[in-house]
């Protein structure tokens, strides 16, 4: 049941409707709206929480969920949006999905927020917006078309939002956007469309106690080694920058070659015996380091090193000595999770068959790592 929807709204192509958004038009017409866990629609009632409308939507529209969950939340959509999408306020359009997430994400319960755009943001003050929006919410009892407050720092960023105007504070929070209609990704597995990885590994819904910080020229990659991590572990915090605020409600240390041996016990649940969360620094060599120089609270952690048993697989990257590892390995060796070895190993053999056995041996032969 499509209606019709044509109010002069922009759209990600600046001339069609989206489908998304004559579908939630519709939907805003039932005589009934609920907000619960229970995802539903029919006739005469729609009941979903935020990331269950969405969930409703992509059902809908026919497309894949974020990491092919059955029932993804609104960490999943931000994992997704945080890998394709857009950080700009300046870029939303009618359409886009916005999320952002929580830190520390609850065994139950919010992880975060995650609505669909209804027009462009407009400009009220400095760095504050205004942005019509559809989404599920405990305080619109469920569906409903509103307003939020984006904040955006100096260079238009996303840094915050105010999720109902009534209230007080505003959530210092990254947002991403995207349009999951015309977009070149896969949603499945938020990589580009070409390289679907979708169906490879099991993703997992419990995270390894370890954050990410990725400096921003790992993040525009058109694959980034965290997005490797991420079809496994799609819950995986991850922040994006240079500079970074400590995250809060964490024993945290940092994982940096020459340091310590990893001396304490990890697992899937977390690390035994300790509640350290690892910080991991996804960049390259010189970039990590000034990551440290300029973040002094992340120098003034305690160090843990990993004391790998053979030479980094990343075959297609310049390792500095015989114990560097990429992200994404040292991901793998404190979660002992050799699935996601494979699955990084199987990336790298498919990028060299993609550059050609012949370019591979003459552009690496140098490399400490060279296998011919
Ligand atoms: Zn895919």
């Amino acid at each position: 049941m499509l209606l019709v929807y044509n109010n002069g709204l922009s759209g990600c192509s600046e001339n069609r409707s989206l489908q998304s958004i004559e579908l939630l038009e519709a939907w805003l017409k039932l005589p009934q709206r609920r907000f619960g866990r229970v995802e539903q629609v029919d006739q005469h009632c729609i009941e979903a929480d935020c990331s269950g409308l969405l969930n409703l939507l992509i059902k809908a529209l026919g497309k894949k969920a974020p990491f092919q969950l059955l029932r993804p939340k609104a960490v999943h959509y931000y994992a997704l949006l945080q890998e394709i999408g857009s950080p700009q306020v300046a870029a939303i359009r009618a359409g886009h999905f916005l999320a952002w997430r929580k830190d520390v994400v609850p065994k139950s319960g919010d992880t975060g927020h995650v609505l669909i755009a209804a027009s462009k943001a407009r400009q009220r003050a400095s760095g504050v917006f205004v942005l019509d929006v559809l989404d599920s919410t405990k305080a619109c009892g469920g569906l409903a078309r509103r307003e939020v407050e984006l904040h955006a720092d100096q260079n238009g960023r996303l840094i915050g939002v105010r999720l109902h105007l009534s209230d007080r504070k505003v959530k210092r929070v990254p947002i991403f956007h995207a349009c999951l209609e015309r977009s070149r990704h896969c949603f499945g597995c938020a990589l580009p469309k070409a390289m679907c990885m979708c169906g490879k590994v099991e993703p997992q819904l419990s995270t390894p106690s370890i954050v990410i910080l990725r400096h921003p020229s790992e993040r525009g990659r058109t694959l980034s080694t965290v997005s490797l991590i991420k079809q496994r572990y799609p819950g995986v915090l991850v922040k994006d920058g240079e500079l970074f605020s400590k995250p809060r409600d964490m024993s945290l240390a940092l994982l940096f070659p020459g340091a310590e041996p990893l001396n304490i016990e990890v697992d899937k649940k977390g690390l035994e015996g300790q509640t350290r969360v690892l910080v991991l620094i996804d960049a390259t060599w010189p970039k990590a380091r000034k990551i440290l120089h300029l973040n002094t609270w992340l120098a003034e952690l305690p160090k843990v090193s990993l004391e790998p048993r053979a030479i980094s697989d990343y075959l297609i990257r310049k390792v500095p000595d015989e114990d560097s590892l990429s992200t994404v390995e040292s991901f793998a060796m404190v979660a002992r999770d050799l699935e996601l070895s494979e699955l990084f190993r199987s990336f790298v053999e498919q990028q060299i068959t993609v550059m050609g056995e012949d370019i591979y041996r003459k552009n690496y032969r140098n490399h400490l790592n060279f296998r011919p």
